[in-house]
């Protein structure tokens, strides 16, 4: 989508678009066996766009006997890899040829700037699914270093049926680093799009399908964390969850493989990263600027947002004022007009929750130097404007708690020992950055930060190739990267006698 089309262009798109609003199993659109259904928002206008199959407990139980069905007959699991690699490299091609359809749902439906939908969150999805395709084929297991006596030969394989459970922030793009590892490795999977976002996950069913993908290796199963998410946590025949999301939601599902069938968990949760800015970054100007973008970018909603500006006291104000000049001229607007940057907040809970902790910066005494408010009231939509907050205690509750909206706690330190300090005084650990020009000190404090990435000299870049994931209450397990096949694989020792 380029941001030379207008508004009204984009409008008439949208105003073209059909929904697929049913769960997708067993290779068709189904409704959910209550025939239930739930409203899908669009956060910009308040507005429904569509009823959504609210999936629970039956059709969990459905989607997974269609999976185990699957994965036992072998048409996935033991399908040639290079056979394997053709049918995901269609798929990753489908959703690449559909785009600006992929875009535009998921913007009506959780609020993000087109502008980001159709050039980072969707293109995004399309090559981490291809380049696990890609790789499948080019992997070998391993003989171990036995004696003569014997032949131990370690292969990986299918860990079985896969649950997806997923958030609203990427909706496509967070499943995609799910769907690309787990399948390319002969899985089966469920996957249980976000409450406030399911339009682009069941779209892509019919996708996976046309790829050739059989009938029953790909389900989608929309509904709500509690009822569908909790079922498949708890479903004894579930081999495996992936999970992204908060950090009070990976607890329930440690909980929920411990009490049923000990399934394999791995979780990308919480945050709340230190952007670490030293008074000898090599470019003052382009630390603030990437500082503002890490933090309002798709309105904050991000799980390795730098919502923590820790920088060195010498050079706060000059960061500090090219960061609200960024922000300043970060005006919410419509997220189907391609000149938006900030878009709308995915629903008026969180944008509730967001104004909360707003509230409780100011109670707590730090300064509000720019926003604090809702805006644009008049559309329905639930948008808040950029926020900073200066002068904030590390032990504060803006500091602490992660936000998931557009509010920058700044934070002054004097050394590199304090600033350390600070960056690990949280108990999470998915993301830091470090700005500086000496490369002994960049070193050393990405060293002694206690975090899955660790930006130097940028802020938020990478790449479908670089692991991506959490220390402490971050999580554990990393999704990207040929790491994240090991999540969905299982190793097995064929120990083969042969004997002196
Ligand atoms: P969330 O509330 O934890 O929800 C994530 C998923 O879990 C949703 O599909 C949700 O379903 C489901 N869920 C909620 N309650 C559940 C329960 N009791 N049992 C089983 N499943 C349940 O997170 P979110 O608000 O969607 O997303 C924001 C969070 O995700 C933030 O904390 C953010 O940091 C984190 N995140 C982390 C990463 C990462 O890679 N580390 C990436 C993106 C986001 P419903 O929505 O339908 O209730
Ligand atoms: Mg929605």
């Amino acid at each position: 989508m380029s941001a030379a089309l207008s508004i009204d262009t984009v409008k008439e798109q949208a105003s073209r678009l059909t929904f697929r609003n049913q769960a997708f199993i067993n290779g068709k659109y189904v409704p959910a066996a209550s025939g239930k259904t739930f409203d899908c928002i669009n956060p910009a206008t308040g507005k429904a766009i569509t009823q959504i199959a609210e999936g629970d407990k039956e059709d969990v139980d459905r989607a997974v006997k269609a999976a185990r069905a699957v994965f036992e007959k072998g048409s996935w699991s033991r399908m040639a890899p290079t056979q394997r690699k053709k049918v995901l490299m269609r798929f990753a091609s489908l959703i690449e040829k559909h785009t600006t359809e992929l875009a535009l749902l998921e913007t009506l439906d959780m609020g993000k700037p087109i502008r980001d939908s159709s050039r980072i969150d969707v293109p995004l999805a399309a090559q981490a699914i291809g380049w696990y395709a890609e790789a499948i084929d080019k992997l070998y297991d391993e003989i171990a270093p036995t004696g003569p006596e014997a032949v131990s030969l370690i292969r990986r394989e299918p860990v079985g049926v896969v649950a997806a459970v997923v958030p609203w922030n990427f909706p496509l793009l967070m499943a995609s680093w799910k769907i690309g590892p787990a399948l390319a490795t002969g899985n089966s999977m469920i996957v249980k799009p976000a409450e406030q976002s399911p339009l682009t996950a069941i779209r892509i069913a019919e996708l996976a399908a046309e790829a050739g993908i059989p009938e029953g290796v790909f389900n989608v199963v929309p509904g709500f964390g509690e009822t569908a998410g909790q079922a498949l946590g708890r479903h004894m025949d579930v081999d495996c969850v992936t999970f992204t999301g908060s950090t009070e939601v990976g607890k329930f599902f440690l909980r929920y493989a411990g009490e049923s069938n000990m399934k394999q968990v791995s979780l990308e949760c919480g945050g709340k990263s230190p952007n670490i800015i030293m008074a000898d970054a090599p470019d003052l100007d382009a630390a603030a600027t990437a500082a503002a973008w890490g933090i309002f970018f798709n309105q904050g909603e991000v799980c390795n947002a730098g919502s923590r500006l820790v920088v060195e006291e010498s050079v706060k104000d000059r960061v500090l004022e090219k960061v609200m000049a960024v922000g300043k001229k970060l005006i919410p607007g419509d997220p189907l007009d391609p000149k938006t940057g900030l878009g709308a907040m995915v629903d008026k809970t969180q944008m509730e929750r967001v104004l909360g902790y707003i509230e409780a910066g100011k109670k707590e005494g730090a300064r509000l130097a720019l926003g604090g408010s809702r805006v644009k009231t008049e559309t329905g939509g639930y948008y808040i404007e950029p926020t900073v907050f200066d002068k904030v205690d590390n032990r504060m509750k803006i500091a602490q708690e992660e936000i998931f909206g557009p509010v920058l706690s700044t934070i002054t330190f004097k050394d590199a020992d304090e600033a350390v300090k600070i960056g690990n005084d949280t108990i999470y650990g998915l993301a830091a950055a470090i700005w500086t020009k000496d490369i002994t000190k960049a070193f050393k404090v990405s060293q002694a930060l206690r975090a899955g990435v660790v930006w130097v000299n940028c802020f938020d870049n990478g790449h479908i190739s670089s692991p991506f994931g959490g220390f402490k209450q971050s999580g554990f397990g990393r999704d990207k990267s040929l790491h994240a096949m090991e999540k969905y694989s299982q190793l097995k020792a064929t120990w083969i006698h042969i004997g002196a």
